[in-house]
């Protein structure tokens, strides 16, 4: 079916590396994308020169001084801010699509408020499913909404998939590149920087995903947010390291093939994807070059050496409020880490602490899960104060 309109983007963190990517892909296809509204925390520099490109109907700013800043250069659009700011924008009435690109659990209000309003989703923060995969599953069923994964190892993995039923498939096989330490020793962990865990190998992208790579948490955060968007138990879930990244991932049908996604590692190609589904736009990606690439190599993760993945299998198997604990933990000790307070391995040391600490709950409602989020981020300061 021909969309008779350019499809209308809402992009919630356009400031972000998602968000740039994304505003790239609109730039190329203007005759495809709109983009009807965008989202930052406060980088309004970068705001105020995609307004004047791309000229929004409105733009929301979730710091207040920041969007009072904005506002006084009178730009042609409507200025929102704060959280209530934010979700207007994921809201918007003509929007037909929201790309959800908030780094962190600040990305979950709005993801679901967008997925309430009926808005298919373009799905990078993998945090609304981590922290409340249930409730954000069971409110995108209800609404008929389409959630379609922006993060590349879940794009592969849809790809593959292609509309398949679940019991065709017999496992899914998220890769990993491994991140910054793959060859280092555990014994050097202790004393890397968060200027050596920024250096990611193969992938540009946000700090914070970056060094959650370096210490595979991002794909312990992804094995979970894989259980609750194709709808698999952990046992059908599988990590492998690929250092190469470009095996984006992989499934594993019931009579024993395997399909694989694989590109140049290029965010641009899951964004697109996701943007256009089911259609595939030319042009997106530098097609790979197999005699170039020579070997693609696959080994297993060191769960000894890098416990968080092993942290999030846990978080998992547990469930109810306790990935989101993990992932509020995470949240602190990486930030900690950035700014130099604590060293890399202590990372895994408070999440796991807190994680001791935390008797997982059910919950009902998403304000709970923010609500339990919060105190966990609270609970978690303390840890790395005592460190
Ligand atoms: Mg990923």
């Amino acid at each position: 079916m021909k969309a008779k309109h350019p499809k209308r983007i809402a992009v919630l963190g356009s400031t972000g590396s998602i968000g740039k990517n994304t505003l790239k892909i609109a730039a190329m296809y203007p005759d495809k994308f709109k983009v009807l509204s965008i989202a930052a925390r406060s980088s309004i520099n970068l705001l105020e020169a995609q307004i004047r490109a791309f000229k929004p109907k409105v733009a929301a700013v979730f710091d207040e001084e920041a969007a009072k800043k904005l506002r006084k250069k009178n730009l042609c659009v409507e200025i929102l801010s704060g959280n209530e700011g934010v979700i207007r924008a994921a809201t918007l009435k003509d929007a037909d699509m929201v790309v959800s690109a908030i780094v962190g659990s600040a990305g979950l209000m709005p993801t679901f408020e967008a997925i309430r309003a009926g808005k298919d989703i373009a799905l990078a923060t993998k945090e609304a499913l981590v922290m409340a995969g249930e409730i954000v599953m069971a409110e995108a069923r209800k609404k008929g909404v389409k959630i379609i994964p922006v993060d590349s190892e879940h794009s592969a993995i849809f790809q593959c998939i292609n509309g398949r039923d679940t019991e065709e498939i017999q496992k899914i096989i998220l890769t990993a590149s491994g991140g910054a330490f793959l060859r280092k020793d555990v014994s050097e962990l202790k004393k890397v920087t968060p200027e050596d865990a920024l250096k990611h190998p193969n992938w540009s992208m946000g700090r914070k995903i970056t060094i959650d790579s370096a210490t595979l948490m991002n794909k312990g955060l992804e094995v979970i947010e894989a259980h609750y968007l194709f709808n698999l138990p952990l046992k059908k879930i599988d990590v492998v390291i690929h250092p190469q990244s470009i095996v984006h991932s992989m499934v594993e049908f019931v009579d024993g093939s395997i399909l694989a996604q694989m590109s140049e590692p290029d965010m641009r190609g899951p964004i697109c994807y996701a943007l256009s589904y089911p259609a595939r736009l030319k042009k997106v990606l530098k097609p790979l070059r197999m005699p170039e690439i020579k070997e693609l190599t696959f080994e297993k993760p060191d769960i000894k050496k890098f416990p968080c993945l092993g942290l999030a299998y846990d978080a998992l198997r547990e469930g109810g409020t306790m990935p989101a604990v993990l992932n509020a933990a995470n949240e602190v000790a990486v930030e900690a880490f950035l700014n130099k307070r604590i060293p890399f391995t202590k990372v895994y040391y408070v999440v796991a602490r807190l994680m001791e600490k935390h008797r997982p709950l059910k919950y009902g409602s998403i304000n709970e899960v923010i609500e339990i989020s919060n105190l966990a981020k609270v609970k978690a300061e303390e840890i790395v104060r005592s460190c």
